[in-house]
């Protein structure tokens, strides 16, 4: 069986060594070829082409062989078109799909992290993991900047944070100071929070110790002394932290207050024992 050669004759110039390869690939010994396609056998004989294109038509292949010839082409279009035996070979041995299978690409960061080792974003140098500060968010689970650039972009930006902080706090004044003598409040009790904020939730306190707050620091503006806000049954003689049993004493008043208080928790615990 032959393939005869195109009718129309090729332009000069036509067989470039691409399309040589690609027009061998369709016969299966250098005799076929010359006659199917003569002028692209010629061609090829002048890019001294011949040998390497047959030299693979009556190889016994094997997978370790066409594994090597398939790992000059990128893909299976490209090995059946400049490695027609090969990609025969392949078929029959069931590889071809495998061949060039999709396999992730892997950044220089990848490859640089399967050795434990990170680029720093800020002085661009490669460290160990264990030169970066672990962060949920970024990439690996550790920081873009390494330790010695954070440190040192924390002291530069030490002033601004600190102002920001000092921001933070005269903005939001009122709400952490109610936060924080509700932990208090927590801590001294005992008690479950629902129990303690009389079947409300933790938001619901803040919302009701507010107002508290606010009246206890205009106080202390307006007359320059410490105010409190005081459990007007102590919370250890079981008071609650709920609106009725709060209110805004002097510092020096809630010290009288004390000897009242300590009374009321005597009374309590007697009673708790009994
Ligand atoms: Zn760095």
């Amino acid at each position: 069986m032959t393939i005869k050669e195109n009718k129309k004759r090729k332009p000069n110039g036509y067989w470039t060594t691409e399309r040589c390869i690609a027009e061998a690939g369709k016969y299966g010994a250098k005799e076929a070829f010359k006659k199917g396609s003569g002028s692209a056998y010629q061609a090829s004989h002048k890019f001294g082409l011949l040998d390497d294109l047959f030299e693979n038509v009556n190889k016994t292949w094997t997978e370790a062989t066409v594994l090597e010839e398939a790992s000059k082409y990128t893909s299976q279009a490209q090995l059946r078109k400049y490695a027609n035996n090969c990609y025969k070979a392949a078929a029959r041995l069931g590889v071809l799909k495998a061949l060039y299978s999709y396999t992730p690409v892997t950044t220089a960061d990848d490859n640089l992290w399967t050795q434990g080792l990170k680029t720093c974003s800020v002085c661009e140098e490669v460290k160990p993991a264990d030169q970066y500060g672990k962060h949920k968010g970024g990439s690996y689970g550790l920081r873009a900047m390494c330790k010695a650039c954070r440190a040192a972009y924390r002291v530069t930006t030490r002033e601004a944070r600190a102002a920001y902080q000092k921001n933070y706090y005269e903005d939001n004044k009122a709400l952490l100071v109610a936060h924080s003598s509700i932990n208090s409040a927590r801590k001294r009790s005992g008690l479950e929070d629902s129990e303690l904020f009389g079947g409300g939730t933790f938001q619901e306190a803040v919302v009701w110790t507010m107002p508290f707050v606010e009246q206890r620091l205009k106080l202390q503006e307006e007359t320059g002394e410490l105010h409190h806000i005081d459990h007007i049954v102590p919370l250890k003689a079981g008071g609650l932290h709920v609106p009725s049993n709060l209110q805004v004493l002097t510092a020096k008043a809630n010290t009288e207050k004390l000897l009242e208080d300590m009374v009321l928790v005597s009374q309590y615990k007697e009673e708790q024992s009994h």
